[in-house]
């Protein structure tokens, strides 16, 4: 079993939201790139679905107006030094406000039936966990927790009964292309990457890459993190831990494939020879509505495809000396137990540090990797055991990026 299939099965148990029986929902990280794109789908079929909590980290100006846009029932910051401005702007509204870590976690407790995990990095665990705890629907964009704490996560999900719908667009792909065909019929899951922004540049132009040229994805709109994460190919290293978490396939079943147009989201590739892949404008409200309308399919004016404009596909293979985040990634996953712990964790330092300009793009991967390669790892099935190996390694990672690029590399700067 995974949770792919899980789904799968549970999808008979589950109405799609309809006008007499709306669905109500609960988004984490409303404020966000994911966040903001569930709710703009939810504003165009407002009679479908009823808005109990939104959160955010801080940006609490914004976080009110979008409780007071679709009427939520609470709005939580994270940060407690963000409450005045959000009972200020939210005064009258009948929405209330609340904040820090327990309010958060409470958020994700309160009965909604269908939670977006849209907060980034670890930060989304505990809510999360939360929202999977009581059973509910999670649709789950927020990737660091699976990739970090994956065996505890669908443990969780297990235990409950809770539902997890990938919304990663590849993971989604390949969750649409699997439909309830068993995981043994399945070859390989071929993952496609856009490359990033630096998919053809040079190695001495990486190392001089700036985090403006780093977060403009040629293809996609979406939050800092993952875009460099996407720079780096981290994401696509990231997404293969993923990927081996929610359909349960072994690491050699997932294959990579650079596709610089991002029209073709991802395929399975099944025993018989048969490819099924899901396509679509690269629009992250395609793959949220599919969430969002599941076990049925909701009307969207989401941009729509067009095959003749868009001409041709192209494929290549990853470049492994540009790219090492890929192999490092697959290594972690091999490896098991708190190596992938560990990869993201340094990995979040890394990336924080390159967008303050603390070190150079060519240092993200290297930092991970000294982190990785200093750190032993043993099993990781306790929320307590994640966090221990989580800290340590954001430890060692900041000690790694506040002396500067790892040791042996600073002449190439
Ligand atoms: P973002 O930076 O645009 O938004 C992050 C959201 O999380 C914001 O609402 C922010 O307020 C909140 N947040 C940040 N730190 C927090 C904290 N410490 N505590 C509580 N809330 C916090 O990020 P995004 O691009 O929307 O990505 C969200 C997640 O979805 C990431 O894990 C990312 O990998 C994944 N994802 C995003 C996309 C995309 O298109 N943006 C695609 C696939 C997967
Ligand atoms: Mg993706």
């Amino acid at each position: 079993m995974s949770a792919a299939s899980d789904a799968a099965a549970a999808a008979g148990r589950y109405r799609p939201p309809s006008a007499d029986r709306p669905r109500t929902i609960t988004v984490l990280g409303a404020t966000g790139s994911i966040g903001r794109n569930t709710l703009a789908l939810v504003a165009e079929r407002p009679e479908l679905y009823r808005v109990e909590a939104l959160t955010a980290q801080r940006n609490a100006a914004a976080l009110a107006a979008l409780a007071r846009t679709h009427r939520a029932r609470l709005a939580v910051v994270a940060d407690p030094a963000a409450y005045r401005e959000l009972a200020e702007a939210l005064a009258g509204s009948g929405v209330e406000a609340a904040a820090g870590e327990a309010a958060l976690l409470e958020a994700a407790a309160r009965p909604a039936e269908w939670v977006m995990a849209g907060i980034v990095g670890m930060a989304g665990l505990a809510p999360t966990l939360a929202a999977l705890e009581r059973g509910a629907v999670v649709a789950i964009a927020n990737k660091e927790p699976l990739v970090s704490a994956g065996p505890l996560v669908l443990e969780t999900a297990r235990r409950s009964g809770a539902v997890l719908l990938p919304v990663d667009s590849e993971h989604n792909a390949i969750f649409q292309a699997l439909a309830d065909n068993p995981i043994a019929a399945v070859e390989r899951l071929v993952l496609t990457a856009s490359g990033g922004p630096f998919r053809t540049w040079s190695l001495e132009r990486m190392a001089a890459a700036t985090p403006e040229q780093a977060v403009a994805h040629p293809n996609w709109s979406m939050g800092a993190k993952i875009s460099v994460d996407s720079a780096t190919m981290m994401n696509k290293g990231l997404e293969i831990i993923e990927a081996q978490r929610l359909f349960g396939v072994a690491d050699e079943t997932i294959e990579v494939v650079v596709h610089p147009q991002s029209i073709v989201h991802s395929l399975v590739a099944f025993t018989d020879g048969s490819f099924l892949a899901q396509l679509g404008a690269p629009d992250m409200r395609i793959p949220i509505a599919h969430a969002l309308g599941w076990p049925g399919r909701l009307a969207t004016g989401a941009p729509r495809l067009d095959l003749v404009a868009v001409g041709r596909l192209d494929f290549e293979p990853p470049d492994p000396a540009r790219f090492p985040a890929l192999e490092l990634a697959r290594r972690a996953l091999r490896r098991g137990g708190a190596a992938p712990t560990i990869l993201n964790a340094a990995n979040e330092v890394a990336v924080a540090a390159f967008l303050a300009r603390r070190i150079g793009f060519l240092d993200i991967v290297r930092t991970v990797e000294s982190v990785l390669e200093s750190l032993p790892d043993a099993p990781v099935g306790s929320l307590e055991a994640v966090t221990a190996f989580d800290r340590e390694a954001r430890r060692v990672a900041h000690a790694l990026v506040e002396g500067g690029p790892p040791a042996g590399r600073r002449k190439e700067r």
